[in-house]
């Protein structure tokens, strides 16, 4: 049974010492202890003494581990990318907090003690058992563990999590697939199972979402924020000179309204992009930040970086954040940055949760380009009244909630086809009877209820079935329908039947390796049922197909979980 536990000394230690990266996580576990020990009491009481399994967890660090570079431990005074040390922080606090038994490891001599391999040069085998439920990791530390546990890591994988900023699509995930058909990045082919990675935001639904936490106020604190704002305040969000990089005409446009400021790093002389009627403070501790941005009233970006921490944090202190639109959006496609990376995913605005789950009069997002938009948006800004704002996914409750829904009910080790045997799609629907029924509900279906005596999670109760357009993709699909694409419900509508309940006249009918199936192509009325459950996939569209989707509710605030889901 894991307690809660609000106690943070053990945690601070394990994190250990003798890194820049290291302190300023150790600075930031203390600075939310008093959150964390409180969201824990009220996380603790909603569940009403709900049994939690006690798990042994493993978290390997890997791009702060000497043998991948650790090129980041240097940067972090000079503002280095700082939104990783923030998530692993909350990571690892949550973890702790839950009262679940942590390792941390930073280095490949601890991620072989604690693993029981013997140290040294090449692969050494596992040979007993995992001594860990789950293993948290990056790509870095995934790569670390092949070279060093061998072929065994194939067989645990199943209990590793990927924690995966910008998130991996799975038809990228798909080693074979992803050779064949274009896919293969420097990152993906892990074949593992698409929501073992988990991303930063929740913005590809085939992965899990991870997240991080932001700051809560008070009511003095949110009664002082309104007191003490200063309306003609502005802070830039860019920690890096190269961010204010050609950015002079709107700096100057700014100018004309507000009085600038900014935390650029800098050594000895001011950075030449930063003009000199900019207020610049260096790069601030994350407390000064926060103070900061509690004066201001507007924070905002100039396009990077893509999708951080910081526009949260300053809307939740109440700032507006301002923000420029990309169209067309940026992508692996035709931006450097995302380029290599595992995903297709277009990117609307420099941070689309901002842009899609926040919105006016919190977020507003506008093409900068357009001169007098910028300087009319600007006024219209310091005009605005904005209360301070947090999603609740975003808070350490929140946090907590997720973070423990997912330990206690994902599984990956498990045989995750709810028909006997590995080919039984087929066979099935050779002739069979369905053990489920579809129930025609308009457009949308519903499982019967006796399907729900499958152990599913999120439960199948939660589903709805719907068909995409010509050339969309699931997450556009079941998000046109106030609905979230579940990846875990694929294995479910993978069948005949469910061509037939959404009214498609199947003229052919294959199963064949295709991250767009189960589809249905117009053209020769040709039904596709997908053939590997690792490529079901809710990104995705192509011109002739409309996909079958899996859609589910979820909570206002916490679009990881459904309804029923905790
Ligand atoms: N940050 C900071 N001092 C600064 C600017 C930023 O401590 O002067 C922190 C900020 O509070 C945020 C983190 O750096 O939590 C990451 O910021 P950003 O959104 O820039 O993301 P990144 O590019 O580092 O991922």
């Amino acid at each position: 049974q894991a307690v809660f536990q609000s106690d943070i000394g053990t945690l601070l230690e394990q994190v250990g010492t003798g890194k820049e990266s290291l302190s300023f996580m150790k600075r930031r576990i203390r600075r939310l202890a008093a959150q964390w020990a409180s969201a824990a009491r009220r996380l603790h009481d909603r569940l009403h003494n709900q049994w939690r399994e006690q798990k042994r967890i493993l978290v390997h660090v890997g791009f702060l581990t000497e043998e991948s570079g650790d090129v980041f431990s240097p940067k972090v005074l000079k503002g280095g990318p700082l939104g990783e040390m923030v998530q692993w922080a909350d990571i690892v606090a949550a973890l702790h907090v839950l009262g679940h038994d942590l390792k941390i490891s930073v280095s490949l001599k601890e991620l072989h003690g604690f693993l029981g391999v013997p140290p040294g040069r090449g692969s050494c085998p596992l040979t007993g058992p995992l001594p860990f439920d789950l293993i948290y990791t990056d790509y870095h530390g995934l790569q670390q563990m092949k070279q060093h546990m061998g072929l065994s890591l194939r067989k645990h994988k199943c209990h590793i999590r990927v924690i995966d900023t910008f998130g991996t699509e799975p038809a990228y995930n798909h080693e074979e697939y992803a050779t064949l058909h274009g896919y293969r990045t420097n990152w993906g082919y892990w074949n593992l199972h698409g929501q073992q990675y988990m991303t930063m935001f929740p913005h590809t639904p085939d992965n899990s979402f991870m997240g991080f936490v932001a700051e809560e106020l008070n009511d003095t604190e949110r009664l002082n924020i309104q007191r003490n704002k200063v309306n003609n305040m502005a802070v830039v969000y860019g920690k890096e000179a190269s961010m204010w990089k050609g950015k002079e005409r709107f700096l100057a446009i700014l100018h004309r309204h507000m009085e600038i400021h900014g935390t650029v790093y800098y050594e000895t002389q001011r950075p030449p992009e930063v003009p000199a009627f900019v207020k610049n403070h260096g790069l601030l501790p994350q407390h000064e930040l926060q103070q900061l941005l509690r004066k201001a009233k507007l924070f905002v970006g100039f396009g990077f970086p893509y999708e951080g921490p910081a526009p949260l944090e300053a809307i939740a202190n109440g700032c507006v954040f301002l923000q420029p639109k990309f169209s067309p959006p940026h992508s692996s496609l035709n931006h450097e940055f995302f380029r290599g990376k595992p995903t297709s995913r277009e990117v609307s605005s420099q941070h689309p949760y901002a842009e899609q789950y926040i919105g006016r009069p919190h977020v507003v997002t506008i093409d900068f380009n357009k001169s007098e938009e910028f300087d009319a948006t600007i006024r219209e800004i310091i005009k605005m009244n904005v209360e301070p704002f947090l999603p609740y996914e975003y808070t350490c409750e929140g946090m907590l909630e997720r973070v423990h829904a997912y330990i206690q009910n994902q599984d990956f080790c498990s045989p995750d086809d709810p028909f006997p045997s590995a080919n039984t799609s087929r066979s099935w629907l050779g002739g069979s009877p369905s053990p489920f029924a579809l129930l025609p509900n308009s457009s949308i279906l519903t499982w019967a209820s006796n399907a729900s005596s499958y152990a599913s999670w999120p439960p199948l109760s939660a589903l709805r079935l719907l068909a995409s357009l010509e050339g969309q993709s699931c997450v556009s699909a079941c998000q046109s329908a106030g609905l979230i694409c579940e990846p875990a419900f694929y294995r479910f509508i993978n069948i005949k039947e469910a061509f037939s309940a959404l009214d498609f006249q199947c003229e052919g009918l294959e199963s064949e390796m295709n991250h767009l199936y189960p589809a249905f192509a117009a053209e020769h009325a040709e039904c596709g049922l997908q053939h590997d459950a690792l490529l079901f996939s809710c990104a995705g569209a192509g011109a002739k197909y409309q996909r079958l989707c899996p859609c589910r509710d979820y909570r206002v605030g916490q679009v990881a979980l459904c309804r029923d889901c905790l």
